[in-house]
C-alpha cells in the first residue's frame, strides 16, 4: 500500500473513511477531494465531511458515536472527539424480520474426520484427562508428560495426550446458581468430539467437585463405569489408601492412560461431509480491519458452511450487544429471537453488577488499531457471523444440539470464549486477529487469519491465512471466503494450523460468575 494512498468506506451512508495506507498518512495530503488537517495513522477514520458538535458520525452505515466537538473534514476521529451513544434497548426491539433467505444447498464438500459413537466428529485424536480440582494439577502435569515420552510412540494413532487443567473444582460456592456454568462447562469439554467419549478422570478425593457430580451418567450409575457418549470411562483417586507415594499416583494414572490409548488407537479417519463441521468463531486483538477484511470474509466461510449443513458458532456477548437489533432481526424464530435478548439482559446485569458495562470491553491496542469504542468494534466483530438467519442460542457452557449458525453466549475474553466454544463442541476454531496473537489451544486446531498484510508479513510463521489480501492484492470477500471455507476442511482433515506445527496453546480459562469461598 505504500506510496498508494488510500482510504476505504464501507456504506454509502458512512461520514468517515479508514486510512488504509501503511504507515497512515501525514497532514497535508490530499485524498478523495479532501485534505487532510492531521497526521493520521493506519486504522484509523478520517471525517468525510465537517461534522458540528453532536452530530452522528456514521461507519458501517451505522451510528458508532457523536462529534463530541467542532470536526473539520479531513481530521481524524477517534475516542477523543466521539462520544459513544447507548445500546439497543432491550425492551424495544423490533421482532424477527422472517425474511426468506436464499439457503441453497452446499453439496460435494468433504473432510476425513474421526466418527464417534455419539454421531459427532473429531478433527483430531487426543486422550484428555480431567482434572476435577487444580490440587491435582501438578501430579497430572508429571504424568502427561510421561506419557507423552514413553507411551505415545506406541500409540501412533493417537496425536497427543492433554490435561484438561483448570483452577476451578474447591474452593468454590458449589451449589450457588452461578456454580453451574463451570461445572457443565467441564463435563461438556470431556465430550469434545475430539477426545472420542473417552472419559479418563483424575481427582483429588476431598474437593467440592465430586466425580458424581461432574459426571453423574458415569459414577453415579449403578453399572460399571462406562460413559455417556459409549466410550471408556475411568476414575483415578489421588487420596485412595493404595496410593503409597507419588509413583504410585502417577503409576495408576499411567495404567488408566494406558487402557484409553488402547482404545483411541483403533481410531481411523474417514470421510464425513462438510455436514459434521462445528465451527468456533471468534475475534481477538482486533482492529479497524477487522470488519474490512477478515471477519466479513469469515462471515461468507460460514455461510458456505450452513450452506453446507454444518454448523457455525458466533459468540463473545460484549462485541454483539450493540448490534443486537441485527441480529434479533435474523432469529429463525421469535423464541430464538427471546433467547439472544435473554442472553444479552444477563450479560447486561452481570457487566452491572461489577459497577461496569460493555465498554469495558476495548483494550488499549483495539484503539490504536482505530476501533474507538465498543459500538465500532461489535460492527465489524458481527459482520463475521454472515447473513444466514440464527438458528438457535447455546447458553454458556452447554453443547451445541442443532446445526445451521447459532449465537454461543460467552465472554469476549480469547480464552474464556475459546474455552466455552470446546464446551459447545466445536471441532474446529477460527480466529480473527488484527494487532496479532499467537493464541492456540490443544484441544481443537485453531486458524488463524490476519486482517492486515504488513501483520502477515511480520508474523508469517505464526498465523494461518492473510485476510489483507482484500486491501493488499484486490482479493475479493468471496474469494477469501472459500479459501477459508477449503482451510476448515483441509485443517479438519487433519492438516496442522501454524499453532500446531509450533506448539502454541492457551490455558483453558472457565467462565465463573458464582463466588469463590
Ligand atoms: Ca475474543
Amino acid at each position: 500500500m505504500t506510496g498508494n494512498p488510500r482510504l476505504i468506506r464501507i456504506d454509502p451512508h458512512d461520514n468517515v473513511a479508514v486510512v488504509a495506507t501503511d504507515g497512515g498518512l501525514a497532514a497535508g495530503q490530499e485524498i478523495d477531494g479532501l485534505v487532510l488537517t492531521e497526521n493520521v495513522p493506519q486504522g484509523h477514520k478520517v471525517a468525510l465531511t465537517t461534522l458540528e458538535k453532536g452530530e452522528p458520525v456514521v461507519r458501517y452505515g451505522v451510528v458508532i458515536g457523536h462529534a463530541a466537538r467542532p470536526i473539520p473534514a479531513g481530521s481524524w476521529i477517534n475516542e477523543a472527539n466521539l462520544n459513544m451513544p447507548p445500546p439497543p434497548v432491550l425492551s424495544e426491539l423490533a421482532p424477527p424480520l422472517g425474511t426468506e433467505t436464499d439457503i441453497t444447498p452446499l453439496e460435494g464438500y468433504t473432510f476425513q474426520g474421526y466418527r464417534n459413537r455419539d454421531g459427532s466428529v473429531g478433527t483430531r485424536n487426543i486422550l484428555a484427562i480431567t482434572n476435577t480440582v487444580q490440587c491435582v494439577s501438578g501430579v497430572v502435569g508429571h504424568a502427561v508428560d510421561r506419557i507423552r515420552r514413553e507411551m505415545l510412540p506406541r500409540f501412533a494413532n493417537v496425536d497427543d495426550v492433554v490435561a484438561l487443567d483448570h483452577t476451578y473444582g474447591c474452593g468454590v460456592a458449589i451449589e450457588a446458581p452461578g456454580a453451574a456454568i463451570p461445572v457443565r462447562t467441564l463435563h461438556n469439554i470431556a465430550r469434545n468430539p475430539n477426545f472420542a467419549g473417552s472419559t479418563m478422570v483424575v481427582s483429588l478425593g476431598c474437593e467440592k467437585l465430586q466425580p458424581a457430580r461432574l459426571f453423574p451418567e458415569i459414577f453415579q450409575a449403578p453399572a460399571a463405569p462406562g460413559s455417556r457418549d459409549g466410550g471408556a470411562a475411568s476414575l483415578v483417586t489421588l487420596q485412595d489408601e493404595t496410593h503409597v507415594g507419588f509413583e504410585a499416583m502417577i503409576s495408576s494414572i499411567l495404567q488408566s492412560a494406558e487402557q484409553h490409548l488402547t482404545t483411541l488407537n483403533t481410531r481411523q479417519r474417514e470421510t464425513c461431509p462438510a455436514s459434521d463441521l462445528v465451527v468456533g468463531l471468534q475475534c481477538g486483538g482486533s482492529d479497524a480491519f477487522s470488519g474490512v477484511t477478515a471477519n466479513p470474509a469469515l462471515g461468507i466461510a460460514a455461510d458456505l458452511i450452513v450452506r453446507a449443513g454444518g454448523t457455525v458458532m458466533f459468540s463473545e456477548v460484549t462485541e454483539v450487544r450493540d448490534g443486537i437489533d441485527r441480529l434479533v432481526a435474523r432469529a429463525a424464530t421469535p423464541a430464538i429471537a427471546r433467547d439472544l435478548i435473554r442472553e444479552m439482559a444477563w450479560y447486561d446485569d452481570y457487566l452491572e453488577m461489577g459497577l461496569t458495562d460493555r465498554s469495558a470491553n476495548t483494550s488499549p491496542g483495539n484503539k490504536k488499531g482505530g476501533l474507538s469504542n465498543i459500538v465500532e468494534k461489535a460492527m465489524g466483530s458481527i459482520s463475521k457471523s454472515g447473513s444466514m438467519p440464527i438458528s438457535g442460542v447455546v447458553p454458556a457452557g452447554e453443547r451445541a444440539t442443532k446445526n445451521g449458525l447459532l449465537f454461543a453466549a460467552t465472554p469476549a475474553s480469547d480464552f474464556i470464549c475459546g474455552t466455552l466454544q470446546l464446551a459447545a463442541g466445536m471441532n474446529v476454531h477460527v480466529f480473527t486477529t488484527g494487532r496479532g496473537t499467537p493464541y492456540g489451544l490443544s484441544e481443537v486446531p485453531v486458524i488463524k487469519i490476519v486482517t492486515r498484510t504488513d501483520l502477515a508479513r511480520r508474523w508469517h510463521d505464526l498465523v494461518d491465512i492473510d485476510a489483507g489480501r482484500i486491501i493488499s492484492a484486490g482479493d475479493t470477500l468471496e474469494s477469501m471466503g472459500m479459501e477459508i471455507f477449503k482451510k476448515i476442511l483441509a485443517v479438519a482433515g487433519g492438516e496442522k494450523t501454524s499453532a500446531e506445527r509450533l506448539g502454541l496453546c492457551n490455558q483453558l480459562a472457565l467462565f465463573n460468575p458464582g463466588p469463590v469461598t
